[in-house]
């Protein structure tokens, strides 16, 4: 069956490699919309290519310039955030793959679940700020999530025959069918989970020491050892805010309490997640560091396609894969996310602002690289706790955390 699909922030690391699994299938895929922030010139050569029927380009300054450009064929540009919201409602749309960065993903995918689009999730910041909301949403929409993130693609294919119902699919949890004599059976597996096991390659800095923590550069941060992402992302790996933003993001998919959640430190970034069960089994998802994997499955779910570009694993080129505890004090940002998980309410939606802005801060060279995660600590300290925020609530926190984060920083 041919999905319809519309990619917001088809100019990113993950945008880019959605756009190349649907070049590779283009009898299974239709692409409606793409986006970008301000990637004028990429989008314009992607909308000449995939000819969507509609181009978003959020920052209006680059209007013009999209819009004179593709003059020539018959594709509606549209600017301004509102737009991002607008094009996700679309009826044609089956599936909206949200590869934004950051909290501007929160409100397009809000709008994607209310027109019961399903959606592949990259925009991880998007569940650790509101989790519980678009939880709620998922279930009252009969929206499902497919993960994209690696790690969170790994546990839900592992979940595969076992407990999908609980897994991405909150409305599924009460769902039944009726066999033959009219009785009640549920519709799916249900084996207890005893922990799912998060693994995290460490990033570049996993030996190094406190002292040697303190004078790295953005430069130094931003090579990751295994994988190729977008400038955000590799920062936070490197210190790992974005295993702590995996955990609180594996919380809401899957339903998991956050003490059955641990991380597992693998450098090799070859077992990309685990599950073990409460038999003691555990399974595993194993492949290479390749985010086309994760994509077209979330894309083709449940079935898995063929392909000649996706990275094949051979296990002879691994004489070793090893896993090791993470250190929390040496990593405090991964602490913080586990505490801001355990206190609920607004504390992940504080934590996620701070870290914004410290994440922007350090890679414009205006802090240093362990003041990031001080300063992440101090704003949650900062803000006053906000038990059961409402959407609205969450824009104004956001923004209140944000500028007690910039306090915080100009006064180090
Ligand atoms: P990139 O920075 O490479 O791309 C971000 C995309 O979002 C770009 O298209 C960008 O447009 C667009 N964008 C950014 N800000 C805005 C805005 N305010 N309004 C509209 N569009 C915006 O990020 P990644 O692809 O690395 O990451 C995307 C998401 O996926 C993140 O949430 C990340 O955590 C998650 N993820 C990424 C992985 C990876 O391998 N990269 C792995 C797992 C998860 P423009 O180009 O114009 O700036």
């Amino acid at each position: 069956m041919r999905r319809t699909i519309a990619i917001l922030g088809s100019t990113g690391s993950i945008g880019r490699q959605t756009l190349e699994v649907v070049e590779e299938h283009p009898d299974l895929f239709e692409v409606y919309a793409i986006t970008a922030n301000r990637s004028a010139d990429l989008l314009i050569e992607q909308a000449r290519k995939f000819k969507p029927e509609v181009v978003v380009i959020a920052d209006e300054s680059c209007y013009e310039k999209v819009k004179d450009a593709l003059a020539d064929l018959p594709i509606k540009v549209w600017t301004g955030a509102d737009s991002l919201c607008q094009v996700v409602t679309a009826g044609p749309i089956d599936v909206v793959v949200t590869a934004m960065v950051g909290f501007a993903g929160l409100r397009p995918t809000v709008e994607a679940i209310k027109a019961q689009k399903a959606l592949a999730l990259a925009n991880k910041e998007t569940l650790v700020v509101a989790g519980q909301l678009i939880e709620g949403l998922c279930a009252e929409y009969q929206v499902p999530i497919l993960p994209v993130d690696s790690e969170h693609s790994a546990i839900f294919q592992c979940l595969q025959g076992e407990s999908v119902a609980k897994g991405c699919f909150p409305w599924l949890a009460s769902a039944k069918s009726e066999d033959e004599n009219g009785e009640k059976r549920p519709t799916y597996l249900d084996n207890p989970i005893d922990k799912l096991i998060i693994t995290a390659s460490g990033g570049p800095f996993r030996t190094f020491t406190m002292e040697q923590m303190r004078d790295v550069t953005a430069a130094q941060a931003l090579k990751h050892p295994n994988w190729d992402m977008g400038a955000k992302i590799t920062i936070d790996s490197a210190s790992m805010m974005n295993k702590g933003f995996e955990v609180i993001e594996a919380r809401w998919l899957f339903g998991m309490t956050t003490d059955r959640i641990e991380v597992a430190v693998h450098p090799q970034s070859i077992v990309h997640s685990m599950v073990q069960f409460a038999d003691g089994a555990i399974k595993a998802q194993l492949g290479c560091p390749d985010m086309k994997v994760p994509i077209a499955y979330a894309l083709s779910y449940p079935e898995r396609m063929p392909s000649a570009i996706n990275g094949k694993l051979r296990l002879e080129d691994y004489a070793n894969l090893t896993f090791e505890r993470p250190d929390l004090e040496r990593f405090p940002n991964l602490r913080l996310a586990f505490e801001a998980l355990a206190k609920g309410g607004d504390r992940t939606c504080v934590l996620n602002a701070a870290n914004e802005v410290t994440n922007e801060a350090f890679r414009r060279g205006q802090c240093k690289f362990l003041q990031m995660a001080e300063v992440n600590e101090r704003t949650m300290q900062a803000m006053p706790f906000v038990a059961r925020p409402s959407l609205d609530d969450y824009f104004a926190i956001d923004a209140e955390a944000r500028v007690k984060a910039r306090e915080i920083l100009a006064n180090l």
